[in-house]
Protein backbone atom coordinates (compact mmCIF):
# COMPACT_ATOMS: atom_id res chain seq x y z
CA UNK A 1 0.00 0.00 0.00
CA UNK A 2 0.98 3.47 -0.58
CA UNK A 3 2.50 5.80 2.06
CA UNK A 4 -0.08 7.84 3.79
CA UNK A 5 1.08 11.44 4.88
CA UNK A 6 0.06 13.55 7.29
CA UNK A 7 1.18 17.01 7.69
CA UNK A 8 0.79 18.77 11.16
CA UNK A 9 0.81 22.70 11.19
CA UNK A 10 -0.05 24.95 13.94
CA UNK A 11 -1.74 28.24 14.37
CA UNK A 12 -2.89 30.99 16.57
CA UNK A 13 0.41 30.75 19.04
CA UNK A 14 3.89 29.63 18.79
CA UNK A 15 4.38 26.83 21.60
CA UNK A 16 1.52 25.43 20.91
CA UNK A 17 2.24 21.80 20.94
CA UNK A 18 2.47 20.79 17.85
CA UNK A 19 5.74 18.55 18.64
CA UNK A 20 3.39 16.65 21.50
CA UNK A 21 0.41 16.24 19.47
CA UNK A 22 2.89 14.64 16.56
CA UNK A 23 4.03 12.20 18.90
CA UNK A 24 0.59 11.62 20.47
CA UNK A 25 -0.54 10.61 17.00
CA UNK A 26 2.20 8.57 16.19
CA UNK A 27 1.38 7.09 19.17
CA UNK A 28 -1.66 6.22 17.68
CA UNK A 29 -1.23 4.99 15.03
CA UNK A 30 1.66 2.93 16.41
CA UNK A 31 -1.01 1.18 19.08
CA UNK A 32 -2.85 0.08 15.65
CA UNK A 33 0.60 -1.66 14.78
CA UNK A 34 1.59 0.60 12.10
CA UNK A 35 4.63 1.63 11.07
CA UNK A 36 4.78 5.23 11.66
CA UNK A 37 8.38 7.80 10.57
CA UNK A 38 7.92 11.03 12.15
CA UNK A 39 9.97 14.07 10.23
CA UNK A 40 10.28 17.87 11.76
CA UNK A 41 10.47 20.63 8.30
CA UNK A 42 12.01 23.58 10.49
CA UNK A 43 11.84 26.51 8.71
CA UNK A 44 15.77 27.97 10.32
CA UNK A 45 18.26 28.62 7.71
CA UNK A 46 20.54 26.49 10.04
CA UNK A 47 22.06 23.46 8.54
CA UNK A 48 20.69 21.40 12.17
CA UNK A 49 20.30 22.37 15.54
CA UNK A 50 23.82 21.46 16.26
CA UNK A 51 24.88 25.26 16.63
CA UNK A 52 21.93 26.75 18.47
CA UNK A 53 22.17 27.92 21.69
CA UNK A 54 20.14 25.93 23.79
CA UNK A 55 18.83 28.59 26.07
CA UNK A 56 17.24 29.90 22.73
CA UNK A 57 16.21 27.00 21.15
CA UNK A 58 15.92 23.86 24.11
CA UNK A 59 17.86 20.81 24.12
CA UNK A 60 19.78 19.78 20.93
CA UNK A 61 18.92 15.78 20.16
CA UNK A 62 21.03 13.55 19.27
CA UNK A 63 19.88 10.31 16.85
CA UNK A 64 21.38 7.30 16.46
CA UNK A 65 23.48 8.31 13.34
CA UNK A 66 24.70 11.53 14.42
CA UNK A 67 22.21 13.85 13.56
CA UNK A 68 22.09 17.00 15.78
CA UNK A 69 18.23 17.78 15.73
CA UNK A 70 15.54 19.78 17.05
CA UNK A 71 14.11 18.47 20.64
CA UNK A 72 10.72 17.62 18.63
CA UNK A 73 12.56 14.55 17.78
CA UNK A 74 13.09 13.77 21.27
CA UNK A 75 9.20 13.73 21.66
CA UNK A 76 8.62 11.22 18.50
CA UNK A 77 11.39 8.80 19.40
CA UNK A 78 9.92 8.67 23.02
CA UNK A 79 6.27 8.83 21.99
CA UNK A 80 6.35 6.20 19.50
CA UNK A 81 9.45 4.27 20.48
CA UNK A 82 11.20 4.68 17.07
CA UNK A 83 14.27 5.97 16.21
CA UNK A 84 14.89 9.18 14.21
CA UNK A 85 17.65 9.52 11.80
CA UNK A 86 19.64 12.29 9.94
CA UNK A 87 16.59 12.24 7.38
CA UNK A 88 14.29 12.86 10.05
CA UNK A 89 14.96 16.91 10.30
CA UNK A 90 14.60 18.64 7.27
CA UNK A 91 15.53 22.55 7.52
CA UNK A 92 15.38 25.83 5.12
CA UNK A 93 19.34 25.51 5.60
CA UNK A 94 19.58 21.90 4.59
CA UNK A 95 17.39 22.00 1.75
CA UNK A 96 19.03 25.30 0.09
CA UNK A 97 22.52 23.70 0.35
CA UNK A 98 21.30 20.50 -1.32
CA UNK A 99 19.74 23.18 -4.06
CA UNK A 100 22.71 25.40 -4.42
CA UNK A 101 24.94 22.21 -4.44
CA UNK A 102 22.98 21.16 -7.24
CA UNK A 103 22.90 24.25 -9.14
CA UNK A 104 26.72 24.88 -8.80
CA UNK A 105 27.27 20.97 -10.46
CA UNK A 106 25.25 22.23 -12.63
CA UNK A 107 22.56 19.69 -12.41
CA UNK A 108 19.69 22.36 -13.59
CA UNK A 109 21.05 22.59 -17.04
CA UNK A 110 20.87 26.33 -17.35
CA UNK A 111 17.73 26.57 -15.42
CA UNK A 112 16.81 29.24 -13.33
CA UNK A 113 16.71 28.14 -10.08
CA UNK A 114 13.25 28.93 -7.83
CA UNK A 115 11.57 28.48 -4.80
CA UNK A 116 8.98 26.77 -7.13
CA UNK A 117 9.46 24.16 -8.49
CA UNK A 118 13.33 23.80 -7.11
CA UNK A 119 12.69 24.17 -3.75
CA UNK A 120 9.55 22.75 -3.37
CA UNK A 121 11.18 19.80 -4.99
CA UNK A 122 13.63 19.48 -3.09
CA UNK A 123 11.56 19.60 0.32
CA UNK A 124 9.34 16.57 -1.27
CA UNK A 125 12.39 14.71 -2.26
CA UNK A 126 13.67 14.91 1.21
CA UNK A 127 10.15 13.73 2.99
CA UNK A 128 9.41 10.84 0.90
CA UNK A 129 13.07 9.55 1.48
CA UNK A 130 12.42 9.04 4.72
CA UNK A 131 9.13 6.81 3.83
CA UNK A 132 11.48 5.06 1.60
CA UNK A 133 14.36 5.06 4.28
CA UNK A 134 11.86 3.58 6.84
CA UNK A 135 9.68 1.39 4.64
CA UNK A 136 6.75 3.74 6.47
CA UNK A 137 2.99 3.03 6.71
CA UNK A 138 2.80 6.76 7.32
CA UNK A 139 4.66 9.56 7.94
CA UNK A 140 4.03 12.32 9.92
CA UNK A 141 5.61 15.40 9.16
CA UNK A 142 5.16 18.41 11.47
CA UNK A 143 5.82 22.09 10.04
CA UNK A 144 7.61 24.04 12.30
CA UNK A 145 6.55 27.84 13.06
CA UNK A 146 3.19 29.11 12.77
CA UNK A 147 0.70 29.24 10.01
CA UNK A 148 1.33 33.06 8.85
CA UNK A 149 4.99 33.28 9.16
CA UNK A 150 6.82 34.01 6.24
CA UNK A 151 9.92 31.53 6.92
CA UNK A 152 7.35 28.54 6.60
CA UNK A 153 5.77 29.60 3.25
CA UNK A 154 7.97 26.80 0.76
CA UNK A 155 7.38 24.29 3.25
CA UNK A 156 3.38 24.79 3.28
CA UNK A 157 3.27 25.09 -0.31
CA UNK A 158 5.56 21.99 -0.86
CA UNK A 159 2.99 20.05 1.52
CA UNK A 160 -0.02 21.88 -0.59
CA UNK A 161 1.29 19.83 -3.86
CA UNK A 162 2.07 16.59 -2.54
CA UNK A 163 -1.86 16.59 -2.29
CA UNK A 164 -2.07 16.79 -5.85
CA UNK A 165 0.96 14.61 -6.27
CA UNK A 166 0.07 11.67 -4.04
CA UNK A 167 -3.55 12.11 -3.65
CA UNK A 168 -6.19 12.85 -1.20
CA UNK A 169 -6.47 9.01 -0.09
CA UNK A 170 -3.00 9.42 0.76
CA UNK A 171 -2.35 12.88 2.59
CA UNK A 172 -3.91 14.29 5.35
CA UNK A 173 -3.90 18.15 7.33
CA UNK A 174 -3.81 18.58 10.82
CA UNK A 175 -3.88 21.73 12.39
CA UNK A 176 -3.41 22.77 15.68
CA UNK A 177 -4.84 25.82 16.92
CA UNK A 178 -5.30 27.45 20.56
CA UNK A 179 -9.18 28.05 21.69
CA UNK A 180 -8.72 30.70 24.40
CA UNK A 181 -11.11 31.99 26.53
CA UNK A 182 -11.75 35.37 27.53
CA UNK A 183 -13.63 37.95 30.30
CA UNK A 184 -14.69 36.83 33.87
CA UNK A 185 -17.02 34.20 32.50
CA UNK A 186 -14.23 32.49 30.75
CA UNK A 187 -16.27 32.54 27.45
CA UNK A 188 -14.72 30.67 24.73
CA UNK A 189 -13.66 32.07 21.81
CA UNK A 190 -13.06 30.56 17.88
CA UNK A 191 -11.85 33.22 16.25
CA UNK A 192 -8.28 32.99 16.18
CA UNK A 193 -8.78 29.48 14.99
CA UNK A 194 -11.23 30.37 12.43
CA UNK A 195 -8.63 32.91 11.40
CA UNK A 196 -5.62 30.78 11.22
CA UNK A 197 -7.67 28.09 9.37
CA UNK A 198 -8.48 31.11 6.93
CA UNK A 199 -4.91 31.67 6.61
CA UNK A 200 -4.21 28.01 6.00
CA UNK A 201 -6.53 28.19 3.03
CA UNK A 202 -5.06 31.22 1.71
CA UNK A 203 -1.90 28.85 0.72
CA UNK A 204 -4.31 26.18 -0.39
CA UNK A 205 -4.81 23.79 2.46
CA UNK A 206 -7.62 23.11 3.89
CA UNK A 207 -7.09 21.45 7.23
CA UNK A 208 -8.76 17.44 7.60
CA UNK A 209 -8.56 17.41 11.61
CA UNK A 210 -8.44 20.42 14.28
CA UNK A 211 -6.86 19.86 17.37
CA UNK A 212 -8.00 22.58 19.65
CA UNK A 213 -5.75 23.53 22.65
CA UNK A 214 -8.47 24.64 25.75
CA UNK A 215 -8.26 25.25 29.05
CA UNK A 216 -11.78 24.33 29.94
CA UNK A 217 -14.61 22.13 27.96
CA UNK A 218 -15.71 22.97 24.76
CA UNK A 219 -19.51 22.77 24.35
CA UNK A 220 -21.13 21.11 21.63
CA UNK A 221 -21.87 24.41 20.21
CA UNK A 222 -18.52 25.53 20.36
CA UNK A 223 -17.37 22.61 18.32
CA UNK A 224 -19.94 23.22 16.07
CA UNK A 225 -19.43 26.27 15.52
CA UNK A 226 -15.79 25.62 14.82
CA UNK A 227 -17.17 22.74 12.32
CA UNK A 228 -19.35 25.01 10.43
CA UNK A 229 -16.61 27.90 10.00
CA UNK A 230 -13.81 25.88 9.37
CA UNK A 231 -15.02 23.33 6.82
CA UNK A 232 -13.71 20.22 9.38
CA UNK A 233 -16.51 17.48 10.49
CA UNK A 234 -17.22 17.19 13.95
CA UNK A 235 -15.70 14.30 14.95
CA UNK A 236 -12.25 15.50 13.32
CA UNK A 237 -12.69 18.69 15.85
CA UNK A 238 -10.57 17.34 18.48
CA UNK A 239 -10.42 19.54 21.88
CA UNK A 240 -7.22 18.65 23.41
CA UNK A 241 -7.95 20.25 27.39
CA UNK A 242 -4.73 20.57 29.15
CA UNK A 243 -3.21 17.58 31.16
CA UNK A 244 -1.30 16.63 33.73
CA UNK A 245 1.16 14.95 32.26
CA UNK A 246 1.85 15.39 28.47
CA UNK A 247 1.84 11.17 28.48
CA UNK A 248 -1.87 11.54 28.77
CA UNK A 249 -2.63 12.70 25.79
CA UNK A 250 -2.64 10.26 23.36
CA UNK A 251 -5.35 8.00 25.78
CA UNK A 252 -7.20 11.86 25.40
CA UNK A 253 -7.08 11.71 21.37
CA UNK A 254 -8.01 8.02 21.49
CA UNK A 255 -10.80 8.51 23.52
CA UNK A 256 -11.90 11.88 21.42
CA UNK A 257 -11.96 9.06 18.63
CA UNK A 258 -9.07 10.52 16.80
CA UNK A 259 -6.84 7.59 15.67
CA UNK A 260 -10.43 5.83 14.14
CA UNK A 261 -10.91 9.21 12.73
CA UNK A 262 -7.57 9.53 10.99
CA UNK A 263 -7.28 5.90 9.78
CA UNK A 264 -10.42 5.55 8.20
CA UNK A 265 -9.74 8.83 6.72
CA UNK A 266 -6.22 7.54 5.47
CA UNK A 267 -7.74 4.40 4.28
CA UNK A 268 -6.11 2.12 6.77
CA UNK A 269 -6.67 -1.10 7.90
CA UNK A 270 -9.44 -0.67 10.64
CA UNK A 271 -7.60 -2.17 13.99
CA UNK A 272 -8.11 -1.25 17.90
CA UNK A 273 -5.37 0.74 19.01
CA UNK A 274 -3.83 -0.99 22.09
CA UNK A 275 -3.58 1.59 24.35
CA UNK A 276 -3.02 -0.92 27.55
CA UNK A 277 0.87 -0.48 28.50
CA UNK A 278 0.26 3.09 27.66
CA UNK A 279 -2.79 3.72 30.09
CA UNK A 280 -0.73 1.85 32.62
CA UNK A 281 2.58 4.09 33.09
CA UNK A 282 0.22 7.02 32.93
CA UNK A 283 -1.53 5.67 35.70
CA UNK A 284 1.69 5.07 37.68
CA UNK A 285 2.66 9.33 36.77
CA UNK A 286 -0.61 9.91 37.85
CA UNK A 287 -0.96 8.22 41.04
CA UNK A 288 2.89 7.81 42.72
CA UNK A 289 4.03 5.67 46.04
CA UNK A 290 6.26 8.27 47.04
CA UNK A 291 8.24 11.04 45.65
CA UNK A 292 11.91 12.40 45.11
CA UNK A 293 13.87 15.81 44.64
CA UNK A 294 16.63 15.27 42.18
CA UNK A 295 18.73 18.39 41.30
CA UNK A 296 20.18 18.93 37.77
CA UNK A 297 22.95 20.84 37.82
CA UNK A 298 23.02 22.98 34.20
CA UNK A 299 24.19 26.42 32.66
CA UNK A 300 20.41 26.84 30.85
CA UNK A 301 18.48 26.04 33.41
CA UNK A 302 16.10 29.00 33.48
CA UNK A 303 15.26 27.44 30.09
CA UNK A 304 13.35 24.37 30.86
CA UNK A 305 13.63 23.12 27.49
CA UNK A 306 17.01 22.99 27.54
CA UNK A 307 17.46 20.02 28.90
CA UNK A 308 14.34 18.40 28.46
CA UNK A 309 15.74 14.68 27.37
CA UNK A 310 16.90 14.63 30.94
CA UNK A 311 13.91 15.94 32.44
CA UNK A 312 11.99 13.40 30.49
CA UNK A 313 14.61 10.42 31.80
CA UNK A 314 14.32 11.16 35.19
CA UNK A 315 10.35 11.02 34.91
CA UNK A 316 10.72 7.62 33.25
CA UNK A 317 12.61 6.74 36.20
CA UNK A 318 10.35 7.00 38.34
CA UNK A 319 7.65 5.10 36.70
CA UNK A 320 8.92 1.75 38.08
CA UNK A 321 9.19 2.75 41.18
CA UNK A 322 6.04 4.40 41.47
CA UNK A 323 7.84 7.40 42.45
CA UNK A 324 6.78 10.91 41.13
CA UNK A 325 10.66 12.85 40.49
CA UNK A 326 10.84 16.29 41.61
CA UNK A 327 13.46 17.96 39.59
CA UNK A 328 15.21 21.37 40.98
CA UNK A 329 16.97 23.00 38.42
CA UNK A 330 20.61 24.65 39.67
CA UNK A 331 21.66 27.10 37.96
CA UNK A 332 26.01 26.39 37.93
CA UNK A 333 26.99 29.84 38.83
CA UNK A 334 24.55 30.00 42.08
CA UNK A 335 27.06 27.25 43.34
CA UNK A 336 29.88 28.98 42.77
CA UNK A 337 28.50 31.66 45.34
CA UNK A 338 30.06 31.28 49.08
CA UNK A 339 27.75 29.32 50.94
CA UNK A 340 25.36 28.25 48.32
CA UNK A 341 26.00 24.73 47.51
CA UNK A 342 24.97 23.11 50.30
CA UNK A 343 21.75 25.77 50.67
CA UNK A 344 21.19 24.31 47.06
CA UNK A 345 21.53 20.95 47.63
CA UNK A 346 19.74 20.70 50.71
CA UNK A 347 16.94 18.34 50.83
CA UNK A 348 17.76 16.63 47.74
CA UNK A 349 18.08 13.18 47.19
CA UNK A 350 19.66 12.47 44.48
CA UNK A 351 22.26 15.03 41.76
CA UNK A 352 22.46 14.79 38.23
CA UNK A 353 25.12 16.93 36.79
CA UNK A 354 24.49 17.44 33.14
CA UNK A 355 26.37 18.39 29.33
CA UNK A 356 27.55 21.75 28.15
CA UNK A 357 29.92 23.41 26.46
CA UNK A 358 32.92 26.34 28.12
CA UNK A 359 34.41 27.30 31.15
CA UNK A 360 30.89 29.17 32.96
CA UNK A 361 29.57 27.63 36.20
CA UNK A 362 32.20 24.48 35.72
CA UNK A 363 33.62 25.16 39.32
CA UNK A 364 29.96 25.36 41.03
CA UNK A 365 29.65 21.74 38.98
CA UNK A 366 32.66 20.46 40.67
CA UNK A 367 31.61 21.76 44.34
CA UNK A 368 28.02 20.08 44.07
CA UNK A 369 29.94 17.02 42.43
CA UNK A 370 32.02 16.98 45.72
CA UNK A 371 29.35 17.62 48.18
CA UNK A 372 27.72 14.88 46.45
CA UNK A 373 30.71 12.37 46.92
CA UNK A 374 31.62 13.39 50.15
CA UNK A 375 27.96 13.11 51.95
CA UNK A 376 27.03 9.69 49.92
CA UNK A 377 24.38 11.27 47.75
CA UNK A 378 23.05 9.45 44.88
CA UNK A 379 25.14 11.08 41.65
CA UNK A 380 25.17 10.84 37.97
CA UNK A 381 26.98 12.86 35.31
CA UNK A 382 25.97 12.87 32.03
CA UNK A 383 29.29 14.05 29.57
CA UNK A 384 30.41 17.57 31.02
CA UNK A 385 29.12 15.85 34.47
CA UNK A 386 31.42 12.98 33.83
CA UNK A 387 34.45 15.06 32.89
CA UNK A 388 33.77 17.36 36.09
CA UNK A 389 33.55 14.10 38.21
CA UNK A 390 36.92 13.00 36.78
CA UNK A 391 38.23 16.39 37.41
CA UNK A 392 37.05 16.52 41.30
CA UNK A 393 38.39 13.23 41.91
CA UNK A 394 41.84 14.23 40.82
CA UNK A 395 41.84 17.23 42.49
CA UNK A 396 40.23 16.10 45.69
CA UNK A 397 41.10 13.00 46.35
CA UNK A 398 44.33 12.49 43.83
CA UNK A 399 45.90 15.33 44.86
CA UNK A 400 46.27 16.62 41.62
CA UNK A 401 46.21 20.28 42.48
CA UNK A 402 44.83 22.21 40.01
CA UNK A 403 43.23 18.92 36.97
CA UNK A 404 41.08 20.75 34.64
CA UNK A 405 39.96 19.76 30.90
CA UNK A 406 41.93 21.62 28.09
CA UNK A 407 38.78 22.99 27.28
CA UNK A 408 38.68 25.32 30.01
CA UNK A 409 42.08 26.01 30.29
CA UNK A 410 45.06 25.01 28.03
CA UNK A 411 47.09 24.95 30.56
CA UNK A 412 46.42 23.11 32.75
CA UNK A 413 48.79 21.15 34.72
CA UNK A 414 47.07 18.06 34.68
CA UNK A 415 44.77 18.02 31.72
CA UNK A 416 43.02 15.32 32.99
CA UNK A 417 40.19 15.58 30.03
CA UNK A 418 41.46 16.76 26.61
CA UNK A 419 40.93 16.82 23.03
CA UNK A 420 40.01 13.67 20.90
CA UNK A 421 43.03 12.97 18.92
CA UNK A 422 40.49 12.83 15.75
CA UNK A 423 39.58 16.38 16.45
CA UNK A 424 42.49 18.06 16.57
CA UNK A 425 42.37 19.30 13.05
CA UNK A 426 38.56 20.36 13.17
CA UNK A 427 37.67 23.92 12.57
CA UNK A 428 34.37 24.06 11.91
CA UNK A 429 31.82 23.69 14.60
CA UNK A 430 28.93 22.48 12.61
CA UNK A 431 28.30 18.54 12.64
CA UNK A 432 32.29 18.20 13.56
CA UNK A 433 31.68 16.56 17.47
CA UNK A 434 32.10 12.74 18.30
CA UNK A 435 28.25 12.28 17.68
CA UNK A 436 25.61 9.41 17.10
CA UNK A 437 25.73 5.88 18.58
CA UNK A 438 29.07 3.89 19.73
CA UNK A 439 29.93 0.33 21.34
CA UNK A 440 30.87 0.69 24.71
CA UNK A 441 32.35 -2.42 26.71
CA UNK A 442 31.33 -2.65 30.81
CA UNK A 443 33.64 -4.31 33.17
CA UNK A 444 31.89 -7.21 35.01
CA UNK A 445 30.75 -6.65 38.30
CA UNK A 446 30.39 -3.18 37.97
CA UNK A 447 27.39 -0.89 39.25
CA UNK A 448 27.25 -0.31 35.12
CA UNK A 449 27.26 -3.70 34.38
CA UNK A 450 24.64 -4.63 37.11
CA UNK A 451 22.32 -1.78 36.25
CA UNK A 452 22.61 -2.41 32.67
CA UNK A 453 22.18 -6.03 32.84
CA UNK A 454 24.74 -6.81 29.84
CA UNK A 455 28.36 -5.86 29.38
CA UNK A 456 27.80 -4.36 25.70
CA UNK A 457 26.09 -1.76 25.28
CA UNK A 458 25.33 1.22 22.71
CA UNK A 459 24.41 4.80 23.78
CA UNK A 460 24.35 8.16 21.63
CA UNK A 461 27.78 10.65 21.97
CA UNK A 462 28.03 14.25 21.58
CA UNK A 463 31.51 15.91 22.52
CA UNK A 464 34.90 16.88 21.38
CA UNK A 465 37.17 15.78 24.63
CA UNK A 466 37.56 13.15 26.36
CA UNK A 467 39.57 11.42 29.43
CA UNK A 468 43.27 11.79 29.15
CA UNK A 469 44.48 8.31 29.27
CA UNK A 470 47.70 9.24 31.08
CA UNK A 471 45.76 9.47 34.14
CA UNK A 472 43.65 6.18 34.07
CA UNK A 473 45.84 4.53 35.97
CA UNK A 474 46.21 7.40 39.35
CA UNK A 475 42.53 7.42 39.18
CA UNK A 476 41.98 3.67 39.47
CA UNK A 477 44.60 3.65 42.29
CA UNK A 478 42.45 6.38 43.71
CA UNK A 479 39.71 4.25 43.97
CA UNK A 480 37.46 5.69 40.71
CA UNK A 481 36.61 2.36 39.08
CA UNK A 482 36.62 2.34 34.68
CA UNK A 483 33.90 0.57 34.67
CA UNK A 484 32.93 1.09 30.65
CA UNK A 485 35.71 1.67 27.67
CA UNK A 486 35.24 1.62 23.83
CA UNK A 487 36.01 -1.44 22.13
CA UNK A 488 39.52 -0.59 21.31
CA UNK A 489 39.88 0.36 24.84
CA UNK A 490 40.75 3.38 23.90
CA UNK A 491 38.07 5.77 25.24
CA UNK A 492 36.77 5.82 29.11
CA UNK A 493 32.79 6.04 28.70
CA UNK A 494 31.79 5.67 32.20
CA UNK A 495 33.36 6.01 36.20
CA UNK A 496 32.27 5.09 39.14
CA UNK A 497 33.01 4.80 42.63
CA UNK A 498 32.35 1.42 44.30
CA UNK A 499 33.29 2.90 47.87
CA UNK A 500 29.88 5.32 47.42
CA UNK A 501 26.41 3.87 47.64
CA UNK A 502 25.50 5.46 44.19
CA UNK A 503 28.39 7.39 41.94
CA UNK A 504 28.42 6.88 38.72
CA UNK A 505 29.27 9.22 35.26
CA UNK A 506 29.34 8.72 31.78
CA UNK A 507 30.81 9.98 28.55
CA UNK A 508 27.53 9.43 26.48
CA UNK A 509 24.07 10.91 26.52
CA UNK A 510 21.53 8.07 28.03
CA UNK A 511 18.70 10.51 28.09
CA UNK A 512 18.34 10.26 24.92
CA UNK A 513 16.95 6.79 24.56
CA UNK A 514 14.97 6.71 27.93
CA UNK A 515 11.48 5.71 26.78
CA UNK A 516 8.30 6.02 28.93
CA UNK A 517 7.80 2.45 28.54
CA UNK A 518 11.28 1.47 29.30
CA UNK A 519 13.64 3.61 31.90
CA UNK A 520 16.94 3.92 30.69
CA UNK A 521 18.61 2.02 33.35
CA UNK A 522 21.01 4.60 34.67
CA UNK A 523 18.39 6.94 35.50
CA UNK A 524 16.46 4.46 37.20
CA UNK A 525 19.12 3.52 39.05
CA UNK A 526 19.47 6.49 40.22
CA UNK A 527 16.18 6.94 40.96
CA UNK A 528 16.05 3.93 43.23
CA UNK A 529 19.14 4.78 45.11
CA UNK A 530 17.38 8.13 45.64
CA UNK A 531 14.17 6.60 47.26
CA UNK A 532 16.40 4.27 48.88
CA UNK A 533 18.40 7.16 50.60
CA UNK A 534 15.36 9.28 50.93
CA UNK A 535 13.94 6.59 53.35
CA UNK A 536 17.24 6.41 55.22
CA UNK A 537 16.66 9.48 56.32
CA UNK A 538 13.20 9.25 56.92
N1 LIG B 1 32.12 20.18 26.37
C1 LIG B 1 32.39 18.82 26.55
C2 LIG B 1 33.01 18.18 25.30
O1 LIG B 1 32.92 18.73 24.23
C3 LIG B 1 31.15 18.06 26.96
C4 LIG B 1 30.06 18.05 25.92
C5 LIG B 1 28.74 17.62 26.45
O2 LIG B 1 28.49 17.66 27.65
N2 LIG B 1 27.83 17.25 25.57
O3 LIG B 1 33.58 17.14 25.38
Amino acid sequence: MATKYIFVTGGVVSGIGKGVATASLGRLLRNRGFTVAPIKLDPYINVDAGTMNPYQHGEVFVTDDGAETDLDLGHYERFMDVNCSKGSSITTGKVYKNVIEAERRGDYLGGTVQVIPHVTNEIKKLAKLVATEQEADVVIAEIGGTVGDIESLPFLEAIRQMRTDLGYENTMYVHVTMVPTVGPWHEVKTKPTQHSVYKLREIGIAPDVLICRCEVPMSDEVIDKISLFCGVPTEAVIQSQNVDTIYEVPLWYEEKGLGDFVSKRLGLEQRKGNMEEWAVLVDALKNPVTDVTIAVVGKYTSNGDAYKSIAEALIHAGIPHKAAVNIRWIESDELEKAGKPSELLEGVDGLVVGPGFGLRGIEGKIEAIKIARETGMPFFGICLGMQMAVIEYARNVCGLEGANSEEMNEEAPYPVVHLLPEQKSVKDKGATMRLGSYPCNLVNNTLAHKLYGTTRINERHRHRFEVNNDFREKLQQHGMHISGVSPDYRLVEMVEVPAHPFFIATQAHPEFKSRPNRAHPLFAGLVEAAVKAKAAVI
